[in-house]
This record gives C-alpha cells, sequence and structure tokens, in this order.
C-alpha cells in the first residue's frame, strides 16, 4: 500500500527527510515513533501528497505519489487526479479541525456530500453508521463545543472513514487530549485494526503500538533508524537513539 524509498524532502535549505525507506502491506498496522523534529509529520504529508517528495520513490496505492505516467513519461499531477487520490487517504490529525458550527453528523457527512457527490439523505444515513461505529450514535446532533476532546476525536475519525479510505494517516492523534481521554481513542482506533484497515500511526502510545501495531519504525533526523516488530524492536533496540528514546519516553 505504501513504498517508500530514498524520500527526501526539504524546506528551503533545510533538509527534513533524508532517504525513508518505509513499507506498509495491506492490511498492517504500522507505527511511527520518534524525536520531535525527526520528519514523522512531514512523511504522513508526503504519503498523502501534501508535501513534494524532492528525491527517491513513494508509491502510495499503486500511484507515484504527485505523478502520473503518461505517453511514457511521469508528468506532475493535475488537481483533478491529486484529489482523486487523496479521497482514498484518510487523515486524523491530533488537533481534530471539525467545523465548529455544524453537528459531528453534519461534519462527518460533509466529506460524502461534498467530494464524493453523495445524496445528503444517504450521506445522513452513511454518518449515523460511523458514529455509531465510534460509539457516538448519541451525540450526533452536537457540536464540537459540546463534545469532550475524546469525542471530538472520535468524530474526526468517523468523518475520515465516512470517505471509505483504503488508507488512513494518524498523527499523534491522542497527545493533545487530556490522559483519561486517551483510551476511548485508542479503543476505537484498536477496532479499526482488527477491521482489517491499514493504517500508519505517529504516537507516543507505546502501549499501542506493542498491542496493535504490526511493525515499529523509529525516525531520527528525517531517516529510518530501526525497524521492526513491536516487541521485539522495543525490548531490544539495537541502535543507540533508538535506546536514548525508548528511555526517554518510557
Ligand atoms: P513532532 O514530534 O514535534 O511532531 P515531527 O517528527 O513530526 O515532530 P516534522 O513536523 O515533520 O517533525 O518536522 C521536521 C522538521 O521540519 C523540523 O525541523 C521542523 O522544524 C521542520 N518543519 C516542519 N514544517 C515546516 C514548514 N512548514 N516550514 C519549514 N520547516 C518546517
Ligand atoms: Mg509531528
Amino acid at each position: 500500500v505504501v513504498s517508500a524509498s530514498g524520500v527526501r524532502m526539504s524546506y528551503g535549505d533545510v533538509q527534513v527527510l533524508n532517504g525513508v525507506d518505509f513499507t506498509v502491506a495491506s492490511g498492517e498496522v504500522s507505527c511511527v515513533i520518534g524525536p520531535s523534529g525527526s520528519g514523522k509529520s512531514t512523511f504522513l504529508r508526503c504519503i498523502n501528497g501534501l508535501e513534494p517528495v524532492l528525491g527517491g520513490s513513494l508509491r502510495v496505492l499503486g500511484e507515484e505519489v504527485g505523478h502520473a505516467l503518461r505517453d511514457g513519461k511521469y508528468h506532475p499531477w493535475t488537481p483533478k487526479e491529486f484529489a482523486a487520490f487523496r479521497r482514498n487517504i484518510g487523515m486524523v490529525f491530533q488537533r481534530f479541525n471539525l467545523f465548529a458550527h455544524q453537528s459531528a453528523a453534519e461534519n462527518v457527512a460533509c466529506g460524502p456530500v461534498h467530494v464524493l457527490g453523495t445524496p445528503a439523505d444517504r450521506a445522513r444515513t452513511v454518518a449515523m453508521e460511523h458514529l455509531d461505529r465510534v460509539g457516538l450514535a448519541d451525540h450526533a446532533h452536537k457540536r464540537p463545543h459540546q463534545l469532550s476532546g475524546g469525542q471530538q476525536q472520535r468524530v474526526a475519525i468517523a468523518r475520515a472513514l465516512a470517505m471509505n479510505p483504503a488508507l488512513m494517516l494518524f498523527d499523534e492523534p491522542t497527545s493533545a487530549l487530556d490522559p483519561e481521554l486517551v483510551d476511548e481513542v485508542l479503543e476505537v482506533m484498536k477496532a479499526l485494526a482488527a477491521d482489517g484497515m491499514t493504517m500508519v500511526v505517529v504516537t507516543h502510545e507505546i502501549g499501542f503500538a506493542r498491542e496493535v501495531g504490526d511493525r515499529l519504525t523509529f525516525f531520527s533526523d528525517g531517516v529510518v533508524v530501526e525497524q521492526g516488530r513491536p516487541r521485539e524492536l522495543l525490548a531490544a533496540p539495537r541502535h543507540e537513539r533508538t535506546k536514548a528514546f525508548l528511555s526517554s519516553v518510557a
């Protein structure tokens, strides 16, 4: 589903990704950890095409991100090609970014209506199914400010799921939450994983990575330092940088 090889990216002169090698197979939950500034968010933004890849190759959902092959040559995506690609990828951020003046149900129905052209009543039904899936059917009518942070994040997950994505990207989905609200969001993600969703999860929740992750990747300074099965990597990190990081978060 994702295959990155030597991916490079910089902001001006600042090299942020220095040759990232990373793969995710269908149905896998791939967790990513690493220090602040190591390029984790930037890499997620590359995966969904929000940042241009400046070197190496990044294939996502069968496409070379940002480029289409036409007449035997690669051309930059047209806005339409870009939109068609983005539609298949759900993204959940640290901040929930819900529309403040819409109910939970309207937030979830919005994408299907405006992007997929789903009729409003059908979109409403789909929204209710997804709110039910994240345990919020009873809160569908509420505006974001009437919901807890954990509930808002579950609405954000439902909103991403309503687009029927083939891949879900999570960028520290629980790190803005009060500690007692973290578990309800992780439980929703765990259920999603059990349903077979392909997921890339940047997180500081080592317990989640150990329990739910199929793979764990340690990023540092814009490269993948180490990757492996979560239990093995956590029990016996091979690189000094991984050891230092793990002892700082444990
Ligand atoms: P964190 O754990 O704090 O979220 P991260 O691993 O997600 O960190 P990134 O957000 O990918 O790290 O940032 C990697 C580097 O790129 C950092 O040095 C950051 O300052 C820089 N950077 C990020 N976004 C921009 C931007 N829009 N313009 C310039 N530099 C940026
Ligand atoms: Mg980040």
